[in-house]
């Protein structure tokens, strides 16, 4: 990429209200068999569409073709039962019912390639595919089968995500076959259990990354817009410094673009500097409000970032996936997004030749 600021999203975007309930999570399809293979690659060229239409250099599938960013992927495995049931606690936050590990999991095909393959056949952009991380994959599952094998919980949580790790890589591995130019693991809960990423969980996540030669990105975020992660946010206090425990691990990693939750968020973005060498993908657009952001309160964050991040590795992004905003709320964020980085590229592009 040789563009200065070249600007991308998260992860989700809004799915046409033909394919899947706006504005909702696990948001069901409205048709099944051949119409919704077909209506998804549909979905596929409008996001890519509104996507380039708003500026964005390094497309994504918008996750159009999946109900949920963790739970489609399991979907797609072996050895989790999605009748069998349990409520769990997820990030420590909020309960949800969730699917059941019943035996050794594995991936008998691959899960996104297909869809991969065809966006790639549709643009020249660069593209960024998401994948869930493993240890948010573990903490979206009851765990009946590695659990019972071992006595202690929390071995047991290291060994399933070290199995997810391994199918993680080779569904990265056929991505980048298929063109992707960078996958992204999406780890929220590195944000919650940081003894555990400092103990395996990054770890884990290099596994998921072995022998990758495209760009490989992390996105540690405070979640999706929804009121179970707003209250939890509101009970942080007035510094959220949780970047501060996992970034001297991702710092050392082979991870090359941190995906970060910036703007209207309490990370005091000094943190960044404990990243110095990476590429940041600086969240410069909330997705927890519907107000449109100004180019200029986008250019107010990413200012505020370069004071930390040389320019050629500041990636200007969204904070976390907008699949629970409206389309022509996220298209108006993502047009902000292109017109405050293009203040800054003309800015940083005058001084350079002052
Ligand atoms: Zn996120």
């Amino acid at each position: 990429m040789t563009k200065l600021l070249p600007t991308s999203t998260a992860g989700s975007l809004p799915k046409p209200s033909w394919l899947a309930e706006p504005e909702k999570l696990w948001s069901p399809w409205k048709m099944d068999g051949d119409a919704l293979a077909q209506a998804k690659q549909d979905a596929l060229r409008v996001t890519l569409g509104e996507q380039r239409g708003a500026g964005i250099d390094i497309v994504s599938d918008g996750e159009q073709t999946r109900q949920h960013f963790v739970t489609t992927f399991i979907e797609g495995l072996e050895g989790v039962d999605f009748e069998k049931r349990e409520t769990v606690r997820i990030r420590d936050r909020y309960d949800a019912s969730v699917p059941t590990v019943v035996s050794a999991v594995s991936r008998p095909r691959s899960v996104f390639v297909e869809d991969a393959k065809f966006l790639r056949s549709l643009t020249g952009a660069p593209i960024k595919w998401a994948l869930p991380g493993p240890m948010t994959m573990i903490d979206t599952l009851y765990d009946a089968h590695y659990r019972s094998r071992d006595d202690a919980h929390y071995r047991s949580r290291e060994k399933l995500a070290w199995e997810f790790a391994t199918l993680l890589n080779e569904e990265a591995k056929e991505l980048e076959a298929a063109g992707v130019d960078i996958v992204q693991f999406d780890e929220p809960a590195f944000n919650v259990f940081f003894d555990e990423v400092n103990d395996w969980g990054m770890a884990a996540l290099e596994r998921a990354m072995e022998g990758l030669k495209c760009q490989k990105a992390v996105h540690i975020c405070y979640g999706y817009g929804i009121k179970a992660n707003t209250d939890w946010k509101a009970t942080l206090g007035s510094e959220w410094r949780q970047y501060e425990m996992i970034f001297p691990a991702i710092q050392k990693s082979s991870v090359d673009l941190v995906s970060l939750e910036c703007h209207n968020s309490h990370v005091p973005m000094e943190l960044i500097e404990m990243l110095r060498g990476k590429k940041i993908m600086v969240g410069a657009i909330d997705v927890a409000s519907n107000t449109i952001e100004t180019p200029e309160e986008v250019v107010a964050t990413l200012r505020k970032a370069l004071q930390f991040v040389e320019a050629d590795k500041l990636y200007p992004c969204t904070n976390c996936g907008m699949t629970p905003l409206s389309r022509q709320v996220a298209r108006g964020k993502l047009e902000a997004l292109s017109a405050g980085a293009e203040i800054i590229r003309r800015e940083l592009g005058a001084s350079a030749a002052a």
